[in-house]
């Protein structure tokens, strides 16, 4: 697999590039696209980059009746010196092969995954933005294609990757949000697909995302799904908290998706020496350390935004302010810290940074 080459079929159009300002998130894409189909008993084959377009597939695909897709998301910084940087793909490669194998879906060779994205961001390098902030947003997806209503497995797939320049996650600045503490549905539990990247957990997650909206909050923080006590994740990051100087994290517990970002920040905290724990969480033990005034940051963390400082929770009716509502030290320290690694400002002690060229 690994030396299947790449047949390149270059767009014959170039598509108008956006201003930097009229970036969004995930809304334009590049003029190129990778994708290779896999048939059981063939493998994966015929990998290619061809110019951005729609696909064509049978309405009877497994895709559309019973969600067999599974996706990845990380990002291409460039350098002030026009160097192109992965952060840890390597690490999103692996989780794509995971979050596959929950969903019976075939093994990528991630080897040759990760040289297909270096070459088809090779191609489109023109569409990295470079204002400070913006990146190029990978998105690699595999879809069931097989047309078929029973409910198996397919037999055929097809892995794509797209790409999309995005914006400065904080135009204005990093800012805190206000969340509304999830009560009544939940994301997902233990022994199912909670720790996949996998449409259903996200399709699933809307309807508690519109109300709180609805009720002015910008998202929801998700309670475990058995108990609806021990706190998983929120939005669609993993949450940190700092209480009384020690940095605590939800375990992984089998329904949290593993964060890349997640587990850099964990390296992170634990190279400058500061006490990090993975344990269950409560959210009765947020609320007393809230009481105690000994709750001093909270944070969500993911690839789109890094660190989303939490400025505010809202729980059966009462608002925990947190850190007056600002961005704590903590956070900005590293979220200044993980944007200087993949921007290469700051010092790569961990050698996180894949070059592309
Ligand atoms: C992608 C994702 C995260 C964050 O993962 P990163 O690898 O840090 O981007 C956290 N929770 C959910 C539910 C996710 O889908």
């Amino acid at each position: 697999m690994a030396d299947q080459t790449i047949k390149i079929n270059l767009s014959e159009s170039k598509k108008q590039k956006p201003q930097s300002d009229q970036l969004g998130f995930g809304k334009i894409f590049t003029d190129h696209m990778f994708m290779m189909d896999y048939i059981e008993g063939k493998g994966w084959h015929d990998p290619r980059i061809v110019p951005f377009q729609p696909l064509s597939l049978d309405p009877a695909a497994i895709i559309f009746h019973y969600g067999q897709t599974v996706f990845e998301g990380l990002k291409a910084y460039v350098t002030k010196a026009g160097e192109v940087h992965l952060f840890r793909p390597e690490k999103n490669m692996q989780r794509l092969n995971r979050s596959s194998d929950r969903l019976c879906m075939p093994q990528l060779d991630e080897e040759f995954a990760l040289e297909a994205l270096k070459q088809l961001i090779i191609i489109d390098k023109d569409w990295i933005p470079s204002a400070p902030g913006t990146s190029l947003y990978i998105r690699p997806f595999i879809i069931a294609t097989e047309p078929y209503l029973g409910v198996t497995a397919s037999k055929h797939y097809q892995f794509l990757i797209i790409l999309s320049p995005v914006g400065s996650y904080y135009k204005e600045g990093i800012h805190p949000v206000k969340i509304l503490v999830e009560n009544e549905y939940v994301r997902a539990v233990t022994g199912g697909t909670g720790t996949a990247k996998t449409a259903g957990n996200y399709a699933a997650s809307l309807k508690a995302q519109e109300v709180a909206e609805e009720k002015g909050y910008s998202q929801v923080l998700w309670l475990d799904g058995i108990e609806k006590k021990y706190i998983e994740e929120v939005g669609s990051m993993n949450v940190f908290f700092k209480i009384n100087g020690e940095i605590v994290t939800p375990a992984l517990n089998g329904s949290i998706l593993e964060g890349v970002t997640r587990n850099s920040i964990i390296q992170l905290l634990k190279h400058w020496n500061l006490p990090v724990v993975e344990r269950k969480i409560s959210m009765d033990e947020i609320y007393q350390a809230y009481k105690n005034g000994q709750l001093e940051e909270a944070f969500g963390t993911g690839t789109a935004a890094i660190i989303s400082p939490i400025g505010e929770f809202i729980w059966h009716g009462e608002e925990l302010v947190i850190n007056n509502g600002k961005t704590g030290e903590l956070s900005k320290k590293l979220y200044d810290t993980l944007t200087g690694i993949q921007y290469g400002t700051e010092p790569d002690p961990f050698g996180w940074v894949v070059k592309v060229q």
